[in-house]
């Protein structure tokens, strides 16, 4: 059969498309903002993670700009040759220091941070341990490892004892979760987690894309949230949500970071991050440590989210963040619900499987510190209409 077969037969999302429902790659013509241009429509913004509203700060742009001026628009090689900016350097001095941990490593986005660290640490018969809910790069990066790879049910604990007995116990051991869950908004139990680490002496990683300029007192992410900064190994962070650009890295001991220098494919044969995402973070760094009280305003929102929809009636999970699930469960009553909104000027995503479990399609929102309060109360004034007008309230 010809190889291209599969492509014609596919046609789930024409379906979906000839209903006028389709959900995705919507054009946006305006820069990220809590309010969007969608077509020649002014949309809020309740669909991007944009956390700090960083994404139009005039400090962060005019630092892209003052950057592609000195060293140009690009970088045309990895970091492991030609590709290494002294702005690379400094950044990963920064987000160190940051973090409280010895070293960083800066990666080109924030899947390839999961993909070339996960695949250069874990070797033939060592394990990697990941909630079911993780982050489709840490399963990608699972799948490109020659460890072997052990699932245990979403943020259960009894589960992942189970879990970890079952492998040898002078194997190397890594378990591999979210902070924040991207899809549901929850927490991943990290006091538990680190003591059946410490217990099947396993090391621990932290994927906090979520969680870093969101969770804790300085916003170090969900170490910092517990109290164990010490206690995670391994936290990995991206640069596409607070830090308002594009990239990743990973934060360690120093000795971990120069294995993973030299062993990590994703990083060796991709070209590094450009000279205006590097700036843009490091400026967003600096804000980011400088204005706690955008972090503040994010989390007085995030309370009146949670309240505002569970006392409309939906169904919202185990949020306990600013990405706020609204449990639709259909597919095509998702989309539905999408289209209603979107006509309405609210501009949300929808989360279908794999992205979550078949049957728990959703509307995913998240916010961001400089949403209005009018902006939030038109989004509840919206989401009532719809949930009522669709019999999901
Ligand atoms: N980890 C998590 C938990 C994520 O949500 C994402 C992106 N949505 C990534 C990793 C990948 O990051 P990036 O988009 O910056 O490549």
């Amino acid at each position: 059969m010809d190889l291209f077969e599969k492509c014609k037969r596919f046609t789930e999302a024409k379906k979906v498309m000839a209903t006028g429902y389709y959900p995705f790659f919507i054009p946006i013509s305006s820069g990220q903002d809590t309010q969007v241009t969608v077509r020649g429509k002014e949309m809020i913004m309740i669909g991007s993670n944009n956390y700090l509203g960083l994404t139009s700060h005039p400090e962060v742009k005019q630092a892209a700009i003052d950057a592609i001026k000195i060293y140009g628009s690009g970088c045309t090689g990895s970091r492991f040759l030609n590709g290494t900016l002294d702005i690379h350097e400094d950044l990963e001095r920064k987000l160190a220091q940051f973090m409280n941990k010895e070293s960083a490593l800066v990666f080109s986005t924030g899947f390839q941070t999961n993909l070339g660290t996960i695949s250069a640490l874990v070797n033939k018969g060592e394990y990697i341990i990941t909630d079911r809910s993780d982050h489709a790069s840490i399963v990608d990066g699972c799948r490109l490892s020659f460890g072997k790879v052990l699932k245990f049910r979403h943020n259960n604990m009894s589960d992942l004892k189970r879990v970890l007995s079952t492998c040898p116990k002078h194997s190397g051991k890594l378990i591999v979760i979210d902070g924040v869950f991207s899809m549901e908004g929850d927490i991943a139990k990290l006091p538990d987690i680190v003591e059946l680490a410490k217990k099947y002496h396993a090391r621990v990683m932290v994927d906090d894309a979520h969680s870093i300029g969101v969770l804790g007192k300085n916003g170090r992410g969900t170490a910092e949230h517990y109290n164990l900064e010490d206690e995670v190994d391994i936290i990995m962070g991206t640069f596409s949500k607070s830090f308002a650009s594009i990239g990743g890295f990973i934060a360690a001991k120093e000795e971990v970071i120069h294995y993973i220098k030299h062993f990590s494919r994703a990083l060796i044969f991709s070209a590094s991050p450009p000279p205006a995402a590097v700036a843009t973070v490091s400026k967003a760094l600096d804000i980011i440590i400088a204005e706690p009280e955008r972090r503040e305003r994010l989390w007085q929102i995030a309370r009146k989210m949670h309240e505002g929809y569970r006392a409309l009636g939906f169904d919202i999970g185990d949020t306990e963040t600013p990405i706020i699930p609204i449990l639709i469960g259909e597919n095509m009553k998702t989309f539905k619900f999408w289209k209603l909104l979107f006509d309405e000027g609210i501009f949300a995503n929808t989360a279908i499987s794999p992205a979550v479990p078949p049957g728990t399609a959703r509307i995913r929102t998240s916010y961001t510190a400089t949403h209005t309060d009018d902006q939030m109360n038109r989004v509840l004034e919206v989401f009532e209409k719809v949930g009522k007008k669709m019999g999901v309230i």
